[in-house]
């Protein structure tokens, strides 16, 4: 497994944007509205105001994500390119911390 790097092009590739373990969240719509704000105006945001690419920067700082849902991170084109499934853990990074 190779290291998921925190930068603009995986911030755009990452699907956590349209999982339904988020979707719910009203944390998750007003992280998601300023990291588009910033990312139009070529600005790189926190990691802790993304609310995505948790493999790379762990656990999610919104505490109301619905983990009875399904992690999509197996069809991220980063799964493949980063070979996570031979990482720990194997998805639900937002709950488990990020990819080793
Ligand atoms: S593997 Fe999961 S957490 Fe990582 S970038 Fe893809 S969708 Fe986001
Ligand atoms: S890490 Fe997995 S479970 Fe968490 S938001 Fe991203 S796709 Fe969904």
């Amino acid at each position: 497994m190779s290291k998921v790097e925190f930068n603009m092009g995986n911030i755009e590739k990452c699907i956590c944007k349209t999982c339904p373990v988020q979707a719910e969240s009203a944390c998750v719509k007003q992280k998601k509205m300023k990291t588009q704000e910033m990312m139009e105006s070529k600005m790189m945001p926190d990691a802790e105001m993304v609310p995505g690419v948790y493999c790379a920067t762990g656990k999610a700082s919104c505490g109301d994500l619905d983990v009875s849902k399904m992690c999509q991170c197996n069809e991220c084109p980063l799964w493949e390119e980063c070979d996570l499934i031979s990482g720990q853990p194997m998805g639900y990074y937002c709950r488990d911390g990020q990819a080793e």
